[in-house]
């Protein structure tokens, strides 16, 4: 490691981390009053005044961070980048301390913030005005200029991953940022703090506060947060959205989902059951975009739901840091009852399936399943797939749109123009066509309808994150019409 900063800043927040959780403001860890207490007893009184020492030291950085050049801003992300890929393992670890998410995942999920803090280190200098050439010489200069201060909250599924999504393209264009992280997973926005600041990024240009919502509220709530991104449930992104609306603030809202994976008789079926594994079990089912409601055309259900029905037995369920463990633990008891109480109203409703459950949840693979039921209408956010028996492509389009949802959905055909046709008609922020839950940084994510506003990653988050300043240059005589008379 070039500065050797990083590693043992990261070894120590490894070591450490147990004992918080920490907020991070004006580049340092800070022992918050309630450092030690569980979050129940936190006053909200202290949660407040957290929240505004963030937004200040956040306030204060800006000038100095959004004067840098694109390039200066990029090479620090770029520095982010690398210390993260050279500490790769002992973050995932923390990830799966917090998460109970299995080891082999959390590596790919630190792999992916590594990547984002690439892409949007190599674009911050690629991030530039116009030139609007106008009559007799005149022209406008449109300059990107930053919002300002953006207010982050996340949800626990992908801590770090969700945090970085949001950080590394608003730093790239110059605003500054406070984050506050799910009370269930508070550690690793912290280390990505002290990264940051290992990788020479200005104290006070990325803070982190904990807290329950009452933080949330109150960071979204304030005057000096010109912009809030936020991933969570649809209740709560209604409140963030409201509360935007009350302060005229930018929106970006990363909301739930009940996405279609549609597999047609043309399916080269290996790659199906693989993706629908993939797209119902991976971080124990916890995962915005996965396809839960499986379309399988009846003429091949029968053999589909055999294979896939091995292939999940064939999971193993166990400790997270183990190596050969593929599933791990539910994110904590309360989510886990509330998982197995949508499979005993399955089970009540008609469906048949391996319903064992515990912390530890088994993964599950409902057939007999039926559009009405309210584990196939409604978001789980555990392992539960529901098999549904389709016939024509019309009647699999019309059930696939048939959702307040539409975060994301797949066709498997091997037959280019009906996958193109189905894809078209999805109505859903991704489509994958042969594959699933693939979200490279340089590809916008995001939801239609009550999965959310606005896009994450690629390019199309540079609008998201800056605002325009015209500036017009008249190079001849002010022309006032009548209104001048000489
Ligand atoms: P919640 O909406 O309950 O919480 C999300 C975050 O919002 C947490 O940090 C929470 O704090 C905070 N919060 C709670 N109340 C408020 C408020 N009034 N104002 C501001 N912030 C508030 O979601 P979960 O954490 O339970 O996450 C699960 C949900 O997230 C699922 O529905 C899932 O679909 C969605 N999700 C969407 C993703 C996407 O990209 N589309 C990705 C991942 C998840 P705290 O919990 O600490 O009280």
């Amino acid at each position: 490691m070039a500065s050797g900063l990083g590693g043992q800043v990261l070894r120590r927040s490894f070591q450490r981390s147990v004992g918080g959780p920490w907020n991070y403001v004006g580049g340092r860890r800070c022992d918050p009053t309630h450092a030690t207490a569980p979050f129940k007893v936190m006053a909200p009184a202290t949660g407040r005044e957290e929240v505004d020492r963030a937004v200040r030291s956040a306030k204060d950085a800006l000038p100095a961070w959004s004067k840098l050049s694109g390039r200066e801003r990029g090479q620090k992300l770029m520095e982010a980048c690398r210390i993260i890929r050279e500490n790769l393992e002992d973050i995932s670890r923390l990830e799966v301390q917090d998460t109970g998410k299995p080891i082999w995942e959390a590596r790919v999920d630190i792999g992916s913030c590594a990547d984002a803090l690439e892409y949007y280190g190599g674009l911050a200098p690629a991030i530039v005005g116009q030139h609007i050439p106008l009559s007799g010489g005149s022209f406008a200069m449109v300059q990107r200029r930053p919002l300002g201060v953006v207010g982050g909250i996340g949800a626990w599924n992908f801590p770090m991953q969700t945090c970085v999504w949001k950080v590394a393209p608003a730093l790239a264009h110059g605003n500054t940022f406070v984050y506050k992280p799910s009370q269930f997973t508070p550690v690793t926005a912290v280390t990505l703090g002290e990264v940051l600041t290992s990788a020479g990024v200005m104290d006070g240009v990325f803070n982190v506060v904990q807290g329950e919502g009452e933080a949330g509220e109150h960071l979204c709530h304030h005057p000096d947060v010109a912009k809030l991104s936020f991933t969570g449930s649809v209740p709560t992104g209604s409140k963030v959205m409201a509360a935007g609306a009350g302060g005229i603030k930018a929106v970006t809202l990363e909301l739930g989902g009940k996405s279609p994976l549609i597999v047609f008789e043309d399916a080269q079926l290996e790659n199906a059951i693989k993706a629908t594994l993939v797209a119902n079990f991976l971080s124990q089912g916890q995962v915005c975009s996965n396809g839960t409601r499986v379309f399988v055309h009846r003429s091949i259900a029968k053999t589909f739901t055999e294979r896939l029905v091995s292939a999940t037995r064939a999971l193993k369920i166990g400790d997270p840091m183990a190596e050969d463990t593929t599933v791990g633990a539910t994110i904590h008891e309360e989510h886990a009852r509330k998982v197995l109480g949508y499979l005993t109203s399955a089970r009540e409703e008609g469906a048949v399936g391996d319903l064992e459950g515990g912390w530890y949840l088994s993964p599950a693979v409902l057939t007999n399943c039926h559009d009405d039921m309210k584990v196939v209408r409604e978001e789980v956010f555990g392992s539960v797939a529901a098999i549904l028996v389709f016939d024509s492509e019309e009647e699999v389009v019309r059930k696939a749109n048939d959702t307040l949802f539409g975060l994301a959905g797949a066709v498997f055909t091997r037959d280019l123009n009906r996958a193109h046709r189905v894809a078209n008609e999805i109505e859903a922020g991704t489509v994958w066509i042969n594959n699933y839950n693939l979200y490279p940084t340089e590809v916008p994510f995001g939801g239609y309808k009550h999965s959310g506003v606005g896009r994450e990653n690629g390019t199309t988050v540079v609008e998201a994150f800056t605002q325009t300043r015209t500036l017009y240059v008249e190079m001849g005589d002010v022309d006032a019409g009548p209104l001048y008379v000489e």
